[in-house]
């Protein structure tokens, strides 16, 4: 950037959303493609949207034209072309302040929720601790409601203002349907979330479950953004996983695909929270690191409340040389390499982006885990498979909430009136 220009910010300039060499699919309106393209790239003049898309020049004028009309463009000096002398040629770049979107991941025990603006930047953020017990949807929505309405006060925006929420949530979610399949956070099955969330709160809402919001992250705002192809795996209160293909998060016909954690590991094994046996995740999450500290470590567990504290302690113990402690991060990173080495087969990703703050517990990711996985991996011998660890906190499952609801939005401005 050049330093004489005044704002925009860094961030507006630097873009958000996926970074396609094709600018998403020829088949969707070409009036959302250049939206796309211009929010991707952060500022571009118009010449340069056209060739990316592969369209003339008069039909992207003719596109930006009913966008600036609609305010969701603007015209801002191309800061990366700065002339001599004159007027500076003329860049194309998201109005960040023609719409808000909210990202809201809940959790069990803590809930984080984050603003954004039209281009990605964000404008407040808020967590909310609360109890650990499943809950009914309905309490749960009065959760949601009081994070909502503390963004909003924040910012004195109201809930009219905000185009679209992004909600996401542990368990199975079925995003097309709107739906919670199972959630260990939440009491019954088969809820209707987007519905409910529609009513409490009156604005548009879109549901995905927690790991696709972090790959969402990655693919909007962090290392995915100019990836085609990688997958992320998160492990928190469970094990999860999101699949990029094509720059697209992949899903499944039913929404329900890339269920890593509940994948079986050991027949007739230990019971998983999702009340089959022998899942990964009764392996490698926190509460079975819990479960089998309690056994070993005689570290009672009074309430579920002194879970994540449980967990420190046993991470505590394993760093001071504990070898019943070490033990159980071994343990349970060796069926994370198991894991991790059946995703290997199964995808063949260019990148696996290990993704949580259960990272930071490095025993889950030490390199004696990692040589196991290779081991595990057949087809690996000659390029060992590219691993990131990325140990975000929990605003950056938000963000991905938030790209949720953005790309959400687009999809609903582009559709033909
Ligand atoms: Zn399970």
């Amino acid at each position: 950037m050049n330093a004489k220009q005044p704002p925009p910010r860094a961030a507006a300039a630097a873009g958000c959303g996926p970074i396609r060499p094709d600018n998403g699919q020829p088949t969707a309106p070409l009036r959302s493609r250049v939206f796309e393209t211009v929010r991707s790239a952060g500022h571009i003049p118009r010449i340069d949207v056209a060739k990316s898309l592969g369209v003339s020049p008069a039909s992207v004028t003719a596109q930006v034209g009913e966008l600036m009309e609609m305010g969701l463009l603007n015209e801002v000096p191309d800061t990366a072309r700065p002339t001599a002398r004159g007027r500076p040629p003329v860049a194309l770049a998201v109005r960040a302040d023609a719409g808000f979107v909210v990202g809201l991941k809940l959790s069990r025990t803590q809930h984080t929720a984050l603003l954004v603006d039209l281009a990605g930047q964000p404008i407040a953020e808020t967590t909310l601790a609360c109890g650990p017990r499943r809950r009914s949807l309905d309490q749960c929505l009065t959760e949601a409601a009081t994070l909502f309405d503390r963004l909003l006060a924040q910012t004195g925006l109201t809930r009219g203002d905000i185009s679209c929420l992004g909600l996401g949530l542990p368990g199975m979610v079925d995003h097309a349907a709107g739906r919670v399949v199972w959630s260990p956070m939440l009491t019954g099955t088969d809820l209707a979330l987007r519905g409910a969330a529609e009513d409490r709160f009156g604005v548009p809402v879109a549901v995905d479950n927690d790991a696709n919001l972090v790959t969402l992250a990655e693919l909007w705002f962090g290392k995915g953004r100019a990836m085609a192809d990688f997958a992320v795996i998160t492990i928190e209160q469970g094990v999860g996983m999101g699949l990029v293909i094509g720059h697209r998060l992949y899903r499944g016909a039913q929404s329900l695909g890339m269920e890593l954690g509940h994948t079986k590991v050991q027949m007739d094994g230990a019971l998983c929270q999702c009340g089959q046996r022998g899942c990964l995740e009764a392996y490698v999450a926190d509460y079975a690191l819990v479960r089998e500290a309690s056994t070993a470590l005689d570290m009672i567990q009074e309430d579920r409340e002194s879970m994540a504290m449980t967990l420190e302690r046993l991470y505590d113990q394993a760093k001071a040389g504990n070898q019943a402690a070490r033990v159980i991060f071994r343990r349970a990173g060796r069926f994370l390499a198991l894991g991790l080495a059946n995703v290997v087969h199964l995808f063949d990703p260019p990148l696996i982006i290990l993704s949580g703050e259960r990272m930071r517990y490095d025993y889950l990711y030490a390199e004696d885990v990692l040589a196991e996985m290779q081991r595990l991996t057949l087809n690996r011998a000659t390029a060992p498979q590219a691993i990131q660890i990325h140990a975000w906190g929990d605003l950056m499952w938000a963000r991905g909430a938030a790209a949720l609801a953005l790309s959400h939005m687009t999809e609903a401005m582009a559709a033909p009136q």
